[in-house]
């Protein structure tokens, strides 16, 4: 059946002719070396017709190995040409015995006994014997006892030979083979890695964020196209693997270069979320939030990294216009507000009124000093974001603050039938801003009131705790959920309960309580339960112990 040859058919067929023109041009070349010597020593042997017939056949069968396409299916045939040699190699010695010609017998008995396996090396050995051992009883001599020698110790010779060849072409077969499997294996496992890095390719070029990877000396092994393309827009340099020049968050100072995220990075820094602005101030700007991430090899040793870009032009812009509209908005309600609260104050007092305009009047002016610390709220996180809240530190005593701030919210309180308990028994004095304080003892009174149930207790207490003053206001309210109160002091954030709710507020509060606690080196926590109810506490280092 005629079958189209396939690439490893050739490359068996080239390793079987090799090795079949090797085996057979070493005994020509052997016997090539034995007629020069004998030419030279013996020439009259050349006149032997079974001598010079027996060399011809040698060359003769080197020359059917050179010519002839060794397929693997042809191979066995080729033990012919072993089998030929022993017998012109038996004809030379028969011809000329003196010349010792019998031991070239060990050429072909190898050649058997490397390429055709245990049945060559037996075949080979035995093949050889059979053809000393027959060929004898025509030379019509006696047998000798040096004749016998060489009878039985050249057979013996054979086998040792075939057996070590025998053994020693096994080996390095089953070598070979296990060679060619490891290929086979590296060679699958390079086609799945190929295949996994086009897979990472293709989904990193899909993704709409930015990534650089590195290796462990710096050098850039990965760009992504959404990289590539943010520094094609900025006109970046055709060989640049980062922006040459990015702006810190403020987006007007120009990043030092150590401080720059990818130096950072390939320092072997890991960060997250670090803003930065590209393009100059007043032309078209965008900005970046990176995060960076190192990568160990198997050793657990640093062999690069990955920084992972992500456009944030519009998160940031929109952050700004809330906080913009919020400074302008409150700055401009503040003025007239003061206004109405000052003329709703002198209205009150006017002897004319009657006791239903004063009540009217009243609610009124209650409700502006509300919105008026709305609008304060809000106009303080527009210029607190870039840390302006400054302190005025004097020596005051914390408990009386907290009896004050109760005082105050008696009102609100009883609108709403709450219990207001003290627990403030003795002064509690340290350095802080008294002012600042206050605005967050009354800010954690007024939220106790706001989300507390009709008819429910605020407990504020003040004590000492190791070297802190500790102010906690405990109201028995709605509470707040375990998920909420993760962002509870974040800007803007209102908890679900208070969103559903009916009460007024700005999510600013406590944001600005938290960072006024920490301004005094200090901290304001929560503790809570929905429907059970919440528990503040704002602790403050004790500059100056507790007095009798
Ligand atoms: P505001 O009260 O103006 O909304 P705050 O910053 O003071 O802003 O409070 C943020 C949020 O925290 C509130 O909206 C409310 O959801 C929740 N919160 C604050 N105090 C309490 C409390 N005592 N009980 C339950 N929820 C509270």
């Amino acid at each position: 059946m005629d079958r189209s040859s396939t690439p490893q058919d050739s490359v068996q067929s080239s390793r079987i002719s090799r090795s079949i023109v090797n085996s057979q041009l070493l005994i020509s070349a052997a016997m090539l070396l034995f007629a020069v010597v004998v030419f030279a020593i013996q020439p009259d042997a050349f006149q032997e017709p079974l001598f010079f017939v027996s060399l011809l056949l040698v060359f003769v069968l080197t020359g059917v190995a050179l010519i002839t396409d060794w397929t693997p299916s042809r191979k066995p045939w080729a033990a012919v040409l072993p089998v030929l040699d022993i017998l012109a190699i038996v004809g030379i010695r028969e011809a000329q015995p003196q010349l010792g010609a019998g031991l070239l017998l060990v050429l072909p008995v190898i050649w058997l006994a490397r390429n055709y396996g245990f049945v060559g090396a037996v075949g080979g050995v035995v093949l050889a014997t059979l053809a000393i051992w027959v060929a004898w009883p025509f030379r019509g001599v006696q047998i000798s006892i040096t004749d016998f020698v060489g009878l039985v110790l050249l057979p013996l010779t054979f086998a040792f030979i075939s057996t070590t060849t025998y053994a020693t072409s096994r080996r390095s077969q089953s070598q070979r083979a296990l060679l060619r499997q490891q290929a086979a294996l590296v060679e699958s496992a390079l086609v799945r890695a190929r295949k996994q890095e086009r897979l990472l390719k293709e989904v990193l070029n899909a993704v709409e964020f930015g990534v650089i990877a590195f290796d462990d000396r710096g050098r850039a092994t990965l760009r992504n196209n959404a990289h590539e393309q943010s520094l094609r827009e900025f006109g970046a340099p055709h060989s640049a693997v980062i922006h040459p020049v990015i702006y810190e968050p403020d987006g007007t100072t120009v990043y030092s270069d150590s401080e720059r995220p990818y130096a950072r990075a390939l320092a072997g820094e890991e960060f997250e979320n670090l803003v930065y602005w590209v393009g100059s101030p007043g032309e078209t700007r965008a900005a970046f939030s990176a995060t960076a991430r190192q990568t160990k090899n198997s050793d657990g040793h640093a062999d690069g990294g990955v920084v992972v870009v992500r456009d944030v032009t519009v998160e940031l812009e929109a952050v700004r216009a809330r906080e913009n509209l919020a400074a302008s908005v409150s700055h401009e309600l503040r003025t007239p507000l003061t206004s109405i609260i000052g003329f709703l104050e002198l209205a009150v007092d006017a002897p004319e009124l009657t006791s239903e305009t004063r009540r009217m009047l009243d609610i009124a002016a209650r409700n502006s000093e509300r919105m008026l610390g709305l609008v304060t709220d809000l106009l303080q996180t527009a210029s607190d974001k870039d840390g302006s809240l400054t302190l005025e530190i004097s020596s005051c005593d914390i408990a009386e603050l907290a009896r004050q701030a109760v005082e105050s919210s008696q009102l609100a309180a009883g609108q709403r039938e709450l219990t207001v308990v003290t627990d403030i028994d003795r002064p509690a004095i340290t350095n802080a801003d008294p002012f600042r304080i206050r605005q967050v003892i009354d800010n954690l009174l007024s939220n106790a009131v706001k989300y507390n149930r009709t008819g429910g207790s605020i407990t504020v207490a003040v004590g000492f705790s190791d070297d802190s003053v500790r102010v906690d206001v405990t109201d028995t309210g709605v509470g707040v959920s375990e998920a909420d109160q993760v962002h509870l002091f974040d800007r803007f954030f209102r908890a679900g309960s208070a969103r559903r709710s009916d009460v007024v507020g700005t999510g600013l509060g406590l944001g600005i309580s938290r960072d006024i606690a920490k301004l005094h080196g200090g901290s304001l926590s929560v503790t809570s339960e929905v429907g059970v109810g919440s528990s503040f506490s704002l602790i403050l280092p004790a500059t100056t112990q507790e007095t009798a």
